[in-house]
Protein backbone atom coordinates (compact mmCIF):
# COMPACT_ATOMS: atom_id res chain seq x y z
CA UNK A 1 0.00 0.00 0.00
CA UNK A 2 1.15 3.03 -1.28
CA UNK A 3 0.79 6.34 0.92
CA UNK A 4 -0.47 8.63 -1.66
CA UNK A 5 -3.12 7.42 -4.42
CA UNK A 6 -4.37 9.45 -7.34
CA UNK A 7 -7.59 7.83 -7.15
CA UNK A 8 -9.13 6.05 -3.95
CA UNK A 9 -12.09 3.60 -4.95
CA UNK A 10 -14.64 3.49 -1.96
CA UNK A 11 -16.41 0.22 -2.52
CA UNK A 12 -15.75 -2.51 -4.37
CA UNK A 13 -18.87 -3.52 -5.94
CA UNK A 14 -20.00 -3.22 -9.44
CA UNK A 15 -19.57 -0.22 -10.22
CA UNK A 16 -16.16 0.31 -8.34
CA UNK A 17 -14.33 -2.96 -9.38
CA UNK A 18 -14.92 -1.33 -13.01
CA UNK A 19 -13.77 2.18 -12.29
CA UNK A 20 -10.65 0.96 -10.32
CA UNK A 21 -10.01 -1.86 -13.08
CA UNK A 22 -10.64 0.90 -15.99
CA UNK A 23 -8.35 3.69 -13.77
CA UNK A 24 -5.50 1.11 -13.23
CA UNK A 25 -5.48 -0.24 -16.33
CA UNK A 26 -4.77 2.94 -17.78
CA UNK A 27 -1.70 3.75 -15.36
CA UNK A 28 -3.13 5.88 -12.70
CA UNK A 29 -2.33 4.59 -8.75
CA UNK A 30 -5.65 3.25 -7.61
CA UNK A 31 -6.41 2.08 -3.85
CA UNK A 32 -10.00 -0.07 -4.07
CA UNK A 33 -11.07 0.26 -0.61
CA UNK A 34 -14.15 -2.54 0.18
CA UNK A 35 -15.67 -3.38 3.55
CA UNK A 36 -17.00 -6.90 3.16
CA UNK A 37 -14.64 -9.60 2.36
CA UNK A 38 -15.08 -9.53 -1.39
CA UNK A 39 -15.30 -8.06 -4.30
CA UNK A 40 -18.51 -7.40 -7.01
CA UNK A 41 -21.17 -5.99 -4.04
CA UNK A 42 -24.97 -6.54 -5.38
CA UNK A 43 -23.75 -9.09 -7.31
CA UNK A 44 -21.44 -11.40 -5.20
CA UNK A 45 -22.67 -10.56 -1.46
CA UNK A 46 -25.73 -9.49 -2.85
CA UNK A 47 -26.47 -12.94 -4.69
CA UNK A 48 -27.91 -10.66 -7.49
CA UNK A 49 -28.22 -12.33 -10.78
CA UNK A 50 -28.26 -12.15 -13.59
CA UNK A 51 -26.53 -8.75 -14.78
CA UNK A 52 -30.30 -7.53 -16.76
CA UNK A 53 -30.13 -6.60 -20.58
CA UNK A 54 -29.20 -3.35 -21.61
CA UNK A 55 -28.85 -1.50 -25.26
CA UNK A 56 -25.69 -3.01 -27.55
CA UNK A 57 -25.12 0.42 -28.34
CA UNK A 58 -23.76 1.10 -24.66
CA UNK A 59 -20.19 2.22 -24.67
CA UNK A 60 -17.58 1.63 -21.77
CA UNK A 61 -18.67 -1.66 -21.87
CA UNK A 62 -14.72 -3.05 -22.40
CA UNK A 63 -15.23 -3.62 -18.34
CA UNK A 64 -18.06 -5.60 -18.32
CA UNK A 65 -17.05 -7.33 -22.10
CA UNK A 66 -13.49 -8.81 -20.22
CA UNK A 67 -15.45 -9.90 -17.03
CA UNK A 68 -18.46 -11.89 -19.23
CA UNK A 69 -15.14 -13.60 -20.86
CA UNK A 70 -13.14 -14.18 -18.08
CA UNK A 71 -16.40 -15.89 -16.23
CA UNK A 72 -16.83 -18.26 -19.51
CA UNK A 73 -13.11 -19.42 -18.75
CA UNK A 74 -14.54 -20.11 -15.40
CA UNK A 75 -17.33 -21.77 -16.49
CA UNK A 76 -19.80 -19.41 -14.53
CA UNK A 77 -21.37 -17.62 -17.10
CA UNK A 78 -24.27 -18.19 -20.00
CA UNK A 79 -26.01 -16.36 -22.15
CA UNK A 80 -29.41 -16.94 -22.18
CA UNK A 81 -32.51 -15.58 -24.34
CA UNK A 82 -29.08 -13.18 -25.93
CA UNK A 83 -27.85 -11.85 -22.18
CA UNK A 84 -25.06 -12.82 -21.84
CA UNK A 85 -24.90 -11.61 -17.67
CA UNK A 86 -25.82 -14.65 -16.56
CA UNK A 87 -23.20 -15.12 -13.87
CA UNK A 88 -22.07 -17.55 -10.88
CA UNK A 89 -22.08 -15.28 -7.98
CA UNK A 90 -19.82 -17.59 -6.84
CA UNK A 91 -16.91 -17.82 -9.17
CA UNK A 92 -17.24 -13.62 -9.73
CA UNK A 93 -16.07 -13.30 -6.62
CA UNK A 94 -12.79 -14.99 -7.68
CA UNK A 95 -12.81 -13.32 -11.12
CA UNK A 96 -13.23 -9.91 -10.00
CA UNK A 97 -9.83 -10.69 -7.85
CA UNK A 98 -7.74 -11.64 -10.66
CA UNK A 99 -9.18 -8.74 -12.95
CA UNK A 100 -8.22 -6.69 -10.35
CA UNK A 101 -4.81 -8.31 -9.54
CA UNK A 102 -4.03 -8.38 -12.68
CA UNK A 103 -5.44 -4.10 -13.54
CA UNK A 104 -1.97 -3.53 -10.78
CA UNK A 105 -5.04 -1.78 -8.76
CA UNK A 106 -4.05 -2.06 -4.94
CA UNK A 107 -7.36 -3.69 -2.89
CA UNK A 108 -8.05 -3.75 0.44
CA UNK A 109 -10.68 -5.89 1.67
CA UNK A 110 -12.63 -6.31 5.14
CA UNK A 111 -11.53 -1.97 5.47
CA UNK A 112 -13.77 0.74 7.03
CA UNK A 113 -13.18 4.29 6.75
CA UNK A 114 -12.37 6.27 9.87
CA UNK A 115 -12.12 9.95 8.47
CA UNK A 116 -11.92 11.86 5.75
CA UNK A 117 -9.67 14.86 4.94
CA UNK A 118 -10.89 18.53 3.67
CA UNK A 119 -9.40 20.94 2.90
CA UNK A 120 -11.85 23.80 1.56
CA UNK A 121 -14.16 21.84 -0.55
CA UNK A 122 -11.22 18.94 -1.26
CA UNK A 123 -10.78 15.37 0.13
CA UNK A 124 -6.84 15.52 0.86
CA UNK A 125 -7.00 12.41 2.35
CA UNK A 126 -8.67 9.23 3.86
CA UNK A 127 -7.93 7.89 6.91
CA UNK A 128 -8.50 3.84 7.27
CA UNK A 129 -8.66 1.25 9.71
CA UNK A 130 -5.87 -0.49 9.35
CA UNK A 131 -6.27 -3.63 11.45
CA UNK A 132 -10.17 -5.29 11.93
CA UNK A 133 -11.69 -4.12 14.92
CA UNK A 134 -13.04 -6.59 17.26
CA UNK A 135 -13.69 -6.72 20.64
CA UNK A 136 -10.76 -8.52 21.39
CA UNK A 137 -8.27 -6.05 20.05
CA UNK A 138 -5.82 -5.23 22.83
CA UNK A 139 -5.05 -1.49 20.82
CA UNK A 140 -8.40 -0.69 20.76
CA UNK A 141 -8.17 1.90 23.90
CA UNK A 142 -5.35 3.57 21.32
CA UNK A 143 -8.08 3.54 18.72
CA UNK A 144 -7.85 6.41 16.35
CA UNK A 145 -3.44 6.64 16.59
CA UNK A 146 -2.88 3.01 16.50
CA UNK A 147 -5.78 1.76 14.27
CA UNK A 148 -5.99 3.78 11.21
CA UNK A 149 -3.55 5.02 8.36
CA UNK A 150 -3.50 8.12 6.66
CA UNK A 151 -3.90 7.50 2.81
CA UNK A 152 -3.55 10.80 0.37
CA UNK A 153 -6.10 11.08 -2.63
CA UNK A 154 -6.46 13.29 -5.45
CA UNK A 155 -9.46 12.20 -6.33
CA UNK A 156 -12.25 9.57 -4.82
CA UNK A 157 -15.16 7.83 -6.13
CA UNK A 158 -17.92 6.90 -3.95
CA UNK A 159 -18.95 3.64 -5.67
CA UNK A 160 -20.81 2.58 -1.68
CA UNK A 161 -24.09 2.20 -3.54
CA UNK A 162 -25.81 4.12 -0.55
CA UNK A 163 -23.21 7.52 -0.83
CA UNK A 164 -21.50 6.32 2.34
CA UNK A 165 -18.77 9.18 1.59
CA UNK A 166 -20.85 11.73 0.74
CA UNK A 167 -22.63 11.02 3.88
CA UNK A 168 -19.79 11.65 5.91
CA UNK A 169 -18.82 14.58 4.23
CA UNK A 170 -22.10 16.19 4.66
CA UNK A 171 -22.68 16.63 1.18
CA UNK A 172 -26.16 17.37 -0.01
CA UNK A 173 -28.88 14.64 -1.01
CA UNK A 174 -31.37 15.02 -3.31
CA UNK A 175 -34.97 14.65 -1.53
CA UNK A 176 -36.51 11.08 -1.52
CA UNK A 177 -40.39 11.73 -2.14
CA UNK A 178 -42.99 10.10 -0.73
CA UNK A 179 -42.07 6.87 -3.15
CA UNK A 180 -39.54 4.27 -1.67
CA UNK A 181 -38.79 0.93 -3.43
CA UNK A 182 -39.25 -2.11 -0.85
CA UNK A 183 -35.88 -4.06 0.09
CA UNK A 184 -35.46 -7.56 -0.45
CA UNK A 185 -33.12 -10.07 0.12
CA UNK A 186 -32.08 -13.01 -2.31
CA UNK A 187 -31.03 -16.34 -1.70
CA UNK A 188 -30.23 -19.41 -3.33
CA UNK A 189 -32.00 -23.34 -2.88
CA UNK A 190 -29.92 -26.18 -4.34
CA UNK A 191 -30.47 -30.00 -4.97
CA UNK A 192 -33.27 -29.48 -7.14
CA UNK A 193 -34.34 -32.08 -10.04
CA UNK A 194 -34.36 -29.29 -12.83
CA UNK A 195 -35.53 -31.70 -15.43
CA UNK A 196 -38.77 -32.29 -13.47
CA UNK A 197 -39.18 -28.76 -12.10
CA UNK A 198 -38.87 -27.43 -15.91
CA UNK A 199 -41.07 -29.79 -17.38
CA UNK A 200 -43.69 -29.29 -14.67
CA UNK A 201 -43.63 -25.55 -15.38
CA UNK A 202 -43.68 -25.54 -19.19
CA UNK A 203 -47.01 -27.87 -18.52
CA UNK A 204 -48.34 -25.24 -16.29
CA UNK A 205 -47.24 -22.12 -18.36
CA UNK A 206 -48.51 -23.57 -21.01
CA UNK A 207 -48.73 -20.33 -23.08
CA UNK A 208 -45.42 -19.51 -21.97
CA UNK A 209 -46.35 -15.98 -20.13
CA UNK A 210 -43.79 -15.89 -18.30
CA UNK A 211 -41.57 -19.32 -18.13
CA UNK A 212 -38.82 -19.76 -20.57
CA UNK A 213 -36.42 -22.66 -20.23
CA UNK A 214 -33.36 -23.25 -22.39
CA UNK A 215 -30.99 -26.09 -22.39
CA UNK A 216 -27.05 -24.79 -22.75
CA UNK A 217 -24.13 -26.89 -22.54
CA UNK A 218 -26.11 -29.85 -21.70
CA UNK A 219 -27.61 -28.08 -18.65
CA UNK A 220 -31.61 -27.23 -17.73
CA UNK A 221 -31.76 -23.30 -17.45
CA UNK A 222 -34.93 -21.71 -16.42
CA UNK A 223 -36.64 -18.10 -15.78
CA UNK A 224 -40.32 -18.08 -14.00
CA UNK A 225 -42.08 -15.73 -12.06
CA UNK A 226 -45.33 -14.79 -10.17
CA UNK A 227 -46.55 -11.65 -8.72
CA UNK A 228 -49.26 -10.12 -7.08
CA UNK A 229 -49.92 -7.51 -9.76
CA UNK A 230 -52.50 -8.05 -12.30
CA UNK A 231 -51.50 -7.18 -14.95
CA UNK A 232 -50.21 -10.43 -16.61
CA UNK A 233 -51.88 -13.84 -16.53
CA UNK A 234 -49.28 -15.59 -14.00
CA UNK A 235 -49.53 -19.31 -14.54
CA UNK A 236 -48.71 -19.61 -11.40
CA UNK A 237 -51.10 -17.91 -9.86
CA UNK A 238 -53.13 -20.77 -8.76
CA UNK A 239 -50.41 -23.06 -6.85
CA UNK A 240 -49.59 -19.36 -4.59
CA UNK A 241 -53.12 -18.78 -3.86
CA UNK A 242 -53.59 -22.65 -2.40
CA UNK A 243 -50.10 -22.15 -0.47
CA UNK A 244 -51.87 -18.79 1.15
CA UNK A 245 -54.68 -20.70 1.61
CA UNK A 246 -53.03 -23.82 3.51
CA UNK A 247 -51.41 -21.24 5.27
CA UNK A 248 -47.97 -22.28 4.19
CA UNK A 249 -47.52 -18.59 2.75
CA UNK A 250 -48.32 -14.89 3.90
CA UNK A 251 -49.96 -12.76 1.83
CA UNK A 252 -47.80 -11.02 2.21
CA UNK A 253 -44.84 -13.69 0.92
CA UNK A 254 -46.82 -13.69 -2.47
CA UNK A 255 -46.39 -10.15 -3.15
CA UNK A 256 -43.12 -10.67 -5.46
CA UNK A 257 -41.39 -14.20 -6.92
CA UNK A 258 -38.90 -14.65 -9.39
CA UNK A 259 -36.06 -17.46 -10.04
CA UNK A 260 -33.22 -17.99 -12.17
CA UNK A 261 -30.91 -20.79 -12.78
CA UNK A 262 -27.29 -20.30 -12.21
CA UNK A 263 -24.15 -21.17 -14.30
CA UNK A 264 -22.01 -23.16 -13.06
CA UNK A 265 -24.39 -24.40 -10.52
CA UNK A 266 -26.43 -27.36 -11.84
CA UNK A 267 -29.51 -28.10 -9.97
CA UNK A 268 -29.59 -24.75 -8.23
CA UNK A 269 -31.57 -21.44 -8.64
CA UNK A 270 -31.44 -17.73 -7.18
CA UNK A 271 -34.44 -15.83 -5.52
CA UNK A 272 -35.33 -12.73 -6.33
CA UNK A 273 -37.67 -12.08 -3.22
CA UNK A 274 -38.83 -12.11 -0.98
CA UNK A 275 -39.54 -8.40 -1.12
CA UNK A 276 -40.06 -7.08 1.95
CA UNK A 277 -43.67 -4.83 1.36
CA UNK A 278 -44.16 -4.33 5.31
CA UNK A 279 -40.77 -2.95 6.44
CA UNK A 280 -40.01 0.63 5.78
CA UNK A 281 -36.90 0.82 3.33
CA UNK A 282 -35.00 3.94 5.28
CA UNK A 283 -31.37 2.80 5.38
CA UNK A 284 -31.05 3.05 9.42
CA UNK A 285 -29.10 -0.01 11.10
CA UNK A 286 -33.14 -0.57 12.81
CA UNK A 287 -34.98 -0.96 9.75
CA UNK A 288 -32.19 -3.08 7.77
CA UNK A 289 -31.52 -5.44 11.13
CA UNK A 290 -35.81 -6.11 11.54
CA UNK A 291 -35.73 -6.14 7.82
CA UNK A 292 -32.70 -8.83 7.48
CA UNK A 293 -34.53 -10.89 10.33
CA UNK A 294 -38.07 -10.83 8.39
CA UNK A 295 -36.55 -11.48 5.34
CA UNK A 296 -35.15 -15.06 6.22
CA UNK A 297 -38.20 -15.64 8.59
CA UNK A 298 -39.75 -15.38 5.16
CA UNK A 299 -37.06 -17.36 2.95
CA UNK A 300 -37.71 -20.61 5.26
CA UNK A 301 -41.21 -20.55 4.69
CA UNK A 302 -40.70 -19.81 0.98
CA UNK A 303 -38.46 -22.78 0.67
CA UNK A 304 -41.09 -24.61 2.33
CA UNK A 305 -43.65 -23.64 -0.32
CA UNK A 306 -41.13 -24.73 -3.04
CA UNK A 307 -40.37 -28.05 -1.99
CA UNK A 308 -43.95 -29.03 -1.31
CA UNK A 309 -46.09 -27.18 -4.21
CA UNK A 310 -43.24 -27.65 -6.73
CA UNK A 311 -42.45 -30.77 -8.31
CA UNK A 312 -38.54 -31.27 -8.24
CA UNK A 313 -37.61 -29.26 -5.19
CA UNK A 314 -38.74 -32.19 -2.71
CA UNK A 315 -34.91 -33.11 -1.78
CA UNK A 316 -33.55 -28.98 -2.00
CA UNK A 317 -32.35 -26.94 0.48
CA UNK A 318 -31.32 -23.28 0.79
CA UNK A 319 -27.64 -23.07 -0.27
CA UNK A 320 -27.15 -19.41 0.70
CA UNK A 321 -28.34 -16.67 2.24
CA UNK A 322 -27.34 -12.74 1.41
CA UNK A 323 -26.37 -11.17 4.25
CA UNK A 324 -26.71 -7.51 2.52
CA UNK A 325 -29.98 -6.50 1.93
CA UNK A 326 -31.41 -5.90 -1.61
CA UNK A 327 -31.53 -2.11 -1.21
CA UNK A 328 -33.51 -0.71 -4.35
CA UNK A 329 -33.80 3.02 -3.92
CA UNK A 330 -30.36 4.14 -1.82
CA UNK A 331 -29.31 7.70 -1.38
CA UNK A 332 -28.83 9.67 -4.37
CA UNK A 333 -25.70 12.60 -4.27
CA UNK A 334 -26.66 16.44 -5.42
CA UNK A 335 -24.57 16.39 -8.28
CA UNK A 336 -23.37 19.34 -10.82
CA UNK A 337 -26.22 18.07 -13.21
CA UNK A 338 -29.47 16.34 -11.29
CA UNK A 339 -30.17 13.01 -13.98
CA UNK A 340 -34.26 12.97 -14.03
CA UNK A 341 -37.10 11.07 -15.90
CA UNK A 342 -37.88 13.25 -18.62
CA UNK A 343 -33.92 13.38 -19.25
CA UNK A 344 -34.67 9.37 -20.23
CA UNK A 345 -38.09 9.49 -21.77
CA UNK A 346 -36.84 12.53 -24.08
CA UNK A 347 -33.75 10.52 -25.05
CA UNK A 348 -31.57 13.74 -23.86
CA UNK A 349 -28.01 14.08 -26.05
CA UNK A 350 -25.02 15.33 -23.44
CA UNK A 351 -21.54 16.30 -24.05
CA UNK A 352 -19.94 13.79 -21.84
CA UNK A 353 -22.38 10.85 -21.38
CA UNK A 354 -20.60 7.78 -19.73
CA UNK A 355 -23.43 5.49 -20.37
CA UNK A 356 -26.21 4.72 -22.80
CA UNK A 357 -28.90 2.25 -21.93
CA UNK A 358 -32.29 1.63 -22.15
CA UNK A 359 -33.31 -0.18 -19.31
CA UNK A 360 -36.89 0.33 -18.57
CA UNK A 361 -38.06 2.70 -15.61
CA UNK A 362 -38.50 -0.58 -13.25
CA UNK A 363 -39.81 0.80 -10.12
CA UNK A 364 -41.13 -1.98 -7.65
CA UNK A 365 -43.67 -0.97 -5.06
CA UNK A 366 -45.10 -1.66 -1.63
CA UNK A 367 -48.78 -2.11 -3.12
CA UNK A 368 -50.32 -3.59 -5.25
CA UNK A 369 -50.69 -2.92 -8.70
CA UNK A 370 -48.18 0.06 -8.26
CA UNK A 371 -45.07 -1.23 -9.78
CA UNK A 372 -43.54 0.26 -13.14
CA UNK A 373 -42.17 -1.36 -15.70
CA UNK A 374 -42.15 1.06 -18.27
CA UNK A 375 -40.05 0.49 -21.52
CA UNK A 376 -38.09 3.81 -22.93
CA UNK A 377 -35.88 4.33 -25.82
CA UNK A 378 -32.26 4.83 -25.53
CA UNK A 379 -31.10 7.53 -22.81
CA UNK A 380 -27.58 9.17 -21.99
CA UNK A 381 -25.91 9.70 -18.37
CA UNK A 382 -24.20 12.80 -18.50
CA UNK A 383 -20.70 12.25 -16.18
CA UNK A 384 -22.06 15.71 -14.33
CA UNK A 385 -24.65 13.37 -12.73
CA UNK A 386 -21.48 11.78 -11.64
CA UNK A 387 -19.72 14.80 -9.78
CA UNK A 388 -20.54 15.80 -6.15
CA UNK A 389 -22.03 19.40 -6.29
CA UNK A 390 -20.07 20.01 -2.85
CA UNK A 391 -17.19 18.49 -3.06
CA UNK A 392 -14.74 19.89 -5.90
CA UNK A 393 -12.63 15.90 -6.36
CA UNK A 394 -15.44 13.57 -5.21
CA UNK A 395 -17.18 11.30 -7.66
CA UNK A 396 -20.07 8.99 -7.21
CA UNK A 397 -20.88 5.56 -9.57
CA UNK A 398 -23.58 3.37 -9.41
CA UNK A 399 -26.81 3.39 -8.24
CA UNK A 400 -26.48 6.46 -5.46
CA UNK A 401 -25.77 9.15 -8.50
CA UNK A 402 -27.37 12.47 -8.57
CA UNK A 403 -30.47 11.41 -10.25
CA UNK A 404 -34.48 11.81 -9.63
CA UNK A 405 -36.24 9.09 -8.06
CA UNK A 406 -38.09 7.29 -11.24
CA UNK A 407 -34.54 7.64 -13.28
CA UNK A 408 -33.18 5.56 -10.53
CA UNK A 409 -35.40 3.18 -11.53
CA UNK A 410 -33.72 2.69 -14.88
CA UNK A 411 -30.30 3.56 -13.72
CA UNK A 412 -29.41 0.78 -11.14
CA UNK A 413 -29.05 -2.23 -13.65
CA UNK A 414 -25.55 -3.90 -13.58
CA UNK A 415 -24.66 -2.93 -17.31
CA UNK A 416 -25.35 0.70 -16.72
CA UNK A 417 -23.32 0.68 -13.67
CA UNK A 418 -20.50 -1.23 -15.11
CA UNK A 419 -20.18 1.58 -17.94
CA UNK A 420 -20.54 4.16 -15.04
CA UNK A 421 -17.78 3.00 -13.52
CA UNK A 422 -16.03 2.66 -16.70
CA UNK A 423 -16.67 5.93 -17.76
CA UNK A 424 -16.12 8.22 -14.48
CA UNK A 425 -12.43 6.33 -14.38
CA UNK A 426 -11.75 7.46 -17.69
CA UNK A 427 -12.99 10.76 -17.21
CA UNK A 428 -10.45 11.33 -14.31
CA UNK A 429 -8.06 9.73 -16.33
CA UNK A 430 -7.99 12.69 -18.35
CA UNK A 431 -8.44 15.76 -15.46
CA UNK A 432 -4.87 13.67 -14.20
CA UNK A 433 -3.39 14.08 -17.62
CA UNK A 434 -4.65 17.32 -18.16
C1 LIG B 1 -33.32 -7.07 -4.91
C2 LIG B 1 -32.59 -6.49 -6.08
C3 LIG B 1 -32.68 -7.14 -7.30
C4 LIG B 1 -31.99 -6.62 -8.38
N1 LIG B 1 -32.04 -7.31 -9.56
C5 LIG B 1 -31.20 -6.96 -10.54
C6 LIG B 1 -31.06 -7.79 -11.66
O1 LIG B 1 -31.68 -8.85 -11.76
N2 LIG B 1 -30.17 -7.41 -12.63
C7 LIG B 1 -29.46 -6.25 -12.56
O2 LIG B 1 -28.69 -5.94 -13.47
N3 LIG B 1 -29.60 -5.42 -11.49
C8 LIG B 1 -30.42 -5.77 -10.47
N4 LIG B 1 -30.50 -4.99 -9.36
C9 LIG B 1 -29.77 -3.72 -9.30
C10 LIG B 1 -28.26 -3.84 -9.17
O3 LIG B 1 -27.83 -5.11 -8.72
C11 LIG B 1 -27.65 -2.79 -8.23
O4 LIG B 1 -28.34 -1.57 -8.31
C12 LIG B 1 -26.21 -2.53 -8.63
O5 LIG B 1 -25.49 -3.74 -8.60
C13 LIG B 1 -25.59 -1.50 -7.68
O6 LIG B 1 -24.24 -1.34 -8.00
P1 LIG B 1 -23.36 -0.34 -7.13
O7 LIG B 1 -21.99 -0.39 -7.68
O8 LIG B 1 -24.04 0.98 -7.03
O9 LIG B 1 -23.39 -0.95 -5.66
P2 LIG B 1 -22.95 -2.40 -5.14
O10 LIG B 1 -22.70 -3.36 -6.24
O11 LIG B 1 -23.92 -2.80 -4.10
O12 LIG B 1 -21.54 -2.10 -4.47
C14 LIG B 1 -21.37 -1.31 -3.34
C15 LIG B 1 -20.13 -1.81 -2.62
O13 LIG B 1 -19.70 -0.85 -1.66
C16 LIG B 1 -19.33 -1.52 -0.48
N5 LIG B 1 -19.42 -0.55 0.61
C17 LIG B 1 -20.53 0.01 1.13
N6 LIG B 1 -20.19 0.90 2.10
C18 LIG B 1 -18.84 0.90 2.17
C19 LIG B 1 -17.90 1.60 2.96
N7 LIG B 1 -18.30 2.49 3.87
N8 LIG B 1 -16.59 1.36 2.78
C20 LIG B 1 -16.17 0.45 1.86
N9 LIG B 1 -17.03 -0.24 1.07
C21 LIG B 1 -18.35 -0.02 1.21
C22 LIG B 1 -20.32 -2.66 -0.38
O14 LIG B 1 -19.86 -3.67 0.49
C23 LIG B 1 -20.38 -3.11 -1.85
O15 LIG B 1 -19.38 -4.04 -2.15
C24 LIG B 1 -31.21 -5.45 -8.25
C25 LIG B 1 -31.12 -4.81 -7.03
C26 LIG B 1 -31.80 -5.33 -5.95
C27 LIG B 1 -31.67 -4.66 -4.62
Amino acid sequence: MKKKYDLVVVGGGTAGCSAAYTAAKAGVSVLLIEKSGSLGGSMTEGLVIPAMKSTLNNFNTSFYELLIEKMKQFGGQISYSDNPGWFNPELLKIALDELLLESGADVLLNTTIHNINLTEHRITSIDIYKEILSGYNDKIQEFGKTLSVNIGARYVVDSTGNCEIGKILNCKFLKNDKREQPFSLRFIMSNINLETFSDWLLDIDSDRNVTTVERINGDIHLSTAYTWDTDKKWALEPVFSAAVRDGVLKESDINYFQVFTIPGMPGSVAFNCPRLVDMPADITVENSTKALISARSAIYRISKFCKHYFPGFEDAYISNISDMLGIRSSRRIKGKYVFTINDIKNGLKFKNPVAIANYPVDVHSRKKNKSTLKSVGEYQIPVEALMSEDIDNLFVAGRCISCDFMAQGAIRVQPTCFAMGEGVAKYIKTLIDA
